[in-house]
């Protein structure tokens, strides 16, 4: 007699990212049910396969009810580095709804011989080392926090985002509209094109965006590097989508 079929697990992904897309790939198959959750803040995602659900949650609270009432029995945290609420929210949620917890949380990057990095803990303070450092920006952060540069006057900007950024924002302002991943080519020629002499970045970490790094070693321009901030205690960790389904297969609920 061929053995039963064991339940299916159904998996809730806190996404908005290429390791979001990617675990939701890796868990197609049974025995599986995957729903990756999006926050909502980009106009036109690239959607994982399997269920998805669009918009907060509201708060710890929320999101425990909402996994009570769809049947999750794995919660992964697989939100950008920098989204500090939520992977404290999804803590907090899977201990009030006694599920386990994951963080998918790729590790961030390293500075290597030949950079000429200045790091930081906030946007704020990357806007207060700029002056010193040059006078034709590449920020990469994002439009989220553009805010913290608008009182930037002297130097010109080359902001890079996936939608385009709304005020407040600096007055000398260039908006290219782009979704990763770049190969190191176009970083190189991007940086010569507009004459970049300081990119500002997150600590990402990742393959997808680490070329830009790579250009301005090559060209000697200093990078102005945003630590990623706390996570919270007691959360088990995997560093890529393979660590994350091994998990998951000795995870059983
Ligand atoms: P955040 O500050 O940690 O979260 C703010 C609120 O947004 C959360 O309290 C939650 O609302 C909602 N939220 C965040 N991620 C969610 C998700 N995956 N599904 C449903 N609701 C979510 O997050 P953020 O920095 O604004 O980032 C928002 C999203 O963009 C994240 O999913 C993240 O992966 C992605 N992202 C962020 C960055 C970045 O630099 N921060 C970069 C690339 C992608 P409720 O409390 O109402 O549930």
């Amino acid at each position: 007699m061929p053995a039963e079929p064991g339940p299916v697990r159904h998996v809730l992904v806190l996404g908005g990212t290429t390791e979001a897309r990617r675990l939701a790939e890796a868990l197609e198959a049974a025995p599986y049910r995957v729903t990756t959750s999006l926050a909502g803040r980009v106009g036109a995602p690239v959607l994982p396969p399997g269920e998805t659900r669009i918009g907060g949650f509201g708060g710890p609270d929320g999101l425990a009810a909402w996994i009570r009432a769809h049947g999750i029995s794995h919660l992964v945290d697989a939100t950008h580095p920098f989204a500090e609420r939520m992977s404290f929210n999804a803590a907090r949620a899977a201990a009030l709804s006694g599920i386990p917890l994951l963080a998918l949380r790729r590790p961030g990057w390293a500075a290597g011989p030949g950079d000429d990095w200045h790091f930081t803990d906030s946007l704020a303070g990357a806007a207060a080392l700029l002056p010193g450092l040059g006078e034709r920006v590449f920020l990469t952060t994002g439009r989220m926090g553009l805010h913290h540069f608008a009182h930037l006057t002297e130097p010109w900007f080359l902001v890079r985002s996936v939608d385009a950024p709304g005020p407040p924002a600096p007055p000398r302002l260039e908006v290219l509209l782009a979704r990763g991943p770049f190969t190191l080519d176009d970083e190189r020629q991007l940086l010569a094109r507009h004459r970049i002499d300081v990119l500002v970045t997150k600590d990402s970490g990742g393959c997808a965006t680490a070329p830009k790094l790579t250009a301005a070693r090559e060209a000697g321009i200093p990078v102005v590097v945003v630590r990623r901030p706390p996570v919270p205690a007691g959360v088990a960790e995997a560093a890529s989508v393979e660590a994350a389904r091994d998990w998951l297969a000795t995870h059983p609920t």
